[in-house]
């Protein structure tokens, strides 16, 4: 609401525009004494400006130690891992190398005990071969079939064996560590020595391993060059020898099993403590072998199938890899080291004419692998049908 106010003179008018300005400001215009009410309006803004600039310097003292913090972790972290070639895979190799470590240990240790309990496992179905089941061909079966399974369990066995050793005591192959003029195509990283072609660093042996396929805890070896095919051979006559004991004891382990069975009825069979024995054994044997038999089966299958494309299990990865990389473009990869399925077996097993099928791989057999794992003779690249 406005109120209307007027003015006689010119007189009345100045007096109240100077009663009103005093009011407001407590002093008279124009200068003069100052009221207390104008004194304390200055010291309360004083007092505010000082407090504000208190809060602000603090925040500032704040933000500056926090920043300061911050680029001391930065450069202590860099001062860890950084250089000029530091990528996001260096990165995540040093964070995770506390689990590297372990695992790696881990399997060190785990491939004694491993190897102790293939040795221990194969003895105790060797053993009951010659106590349970040998004694019950000889007392039931026909002499050819007894021949047989002498002639076969015992090469099956000879072979086994011989592969097994051979596989955990061979070296894999190591490339020189020396300076050398054979063709390499990287320099690895943890040995910092040049790579040559299918080579690869294990991070269990920590070396680089000649056409290195994998670190197997079972053999606690490396399966490189120079052992792939006795590990190969282990694994095949294992597979074999577990499928002959399942088939040959099939019988056997019925004949067993029902006889437990029948221990639970009332009256329970009169067996002597030899015969449960017997019984118990034979399952165990057939159980043990057809569980091998499966799960080995499939490794050795598998391990056939990179055989046969001159592939290892590292080398399956990285072509899988590239194959789909140049399957964008348009193009197609081919294995340079694919040499045709016969002879890529035949390479493999070191077959140089057709007695050595016989000699070289149904016979233990010591012969070095065709190649010194250094040089690799590529068909492709010969032929300059490899399309990069
Ligand atoms: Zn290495
Ligand atoms: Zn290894």
């Amino acid at each position: 609401m406005c109120e209307r106010v007027s003015f006689s003179c010119k007189h009345e008018l100045n007096h109240f525009i100077s009663n009103s300005v005093e009011n407001l400001y407590g002093t008279r215009f124009g200068g003069g004494m100052r009221s207390w009410r104008w004194y304390l309006s200055r010291v309360m803004r004083l007092f505010l400006r000082w407090f504000r600039l208190c809060l602000r310097r603090g925040r500032r003292k704040r933000t500056n130690r926090v920043r300061d913090l911050w680029n001391y972790g930065t450069v202590l972290m860099k001062s860890l891992y950084y250089n000029a070639l530091t990528n996001s895979d260096t990165v995540l190799d040093c964070v995770f190398e506390p689990i590297y470590w372990l695992v790696d240990n881990m399997t060190r240790w785990f491939g004694v005990v491993f190897v102790s309990l293939v040795i221990t496992l194969t003895s105790s179905i060797v053993i009951i071969v010659y106590l349970c089941v040998l004694p019950i061909i000889f007392s039931t079966y026909p002499l050819h079939w007894i021949l047989w399974h002498l002639c076969y369990g015992h090469w099956n066995l000879l072979m086994l064996v011989f592969h097994y050793y051979k596989a955990i005591t061979t070296c894999p192959g190591f490339p020189p560590q020396e300076k050398s003029d054979i063709p390499t195509v990287t320099i690895c990283k943890k040995c910092i020595v040049p790579k040559p072609a299918r080579t690869h660093h294990c991070s269990i042996c920590n070396r680089c391993i000649l056409k290195m396929d994998h670190h197997c805890p079972w053999l606690n070896n490396c399966v490189g060059h120079f052992n792939h095919r006795y590990f190969f051979s282990f694994c095949m006559f294992m597979t074999m020898g577990c499928i002959y004991c399942s088939i040959s004891a099939k019988d056997m382990f019925l004949d067993a099993y029902n006889a437990i069975e029948s221990s639970y009825q009332t009256p329970p069979p009169s067996f002597t403590r030899e015969e449960k024995m017997l019984h118990k054994s034979l399952v165990y044997l057939w159980v043990l072998t057809s569980s091998v038999s499966v799960a080995l089966g499939s490794l050795t299958l598998w391990h056939a199938v990179l055989i046969t494309r001159a592939e290892t299990s590292v080398e399956r990865h990285i072509n899988n890899r590239e194959r789909t990389r140049l399957k964008l473009r348009g193009k197609i990869f081919r294995n340079p080291y694919h040499h045709g399925i016969l002879n890529n077996w035949r390479r493999f097993f070191g077959v140089e004419k057709r007695s050595d099928w016989l000699t070289r791989v149904l016979l233990p057999s010591a012969h070095l692998p065709h190649e010194d794992g250094l040089l690799w003779d590529c068909p492709a690249y010969r032929n300059n049908t490899v399309v990069i």
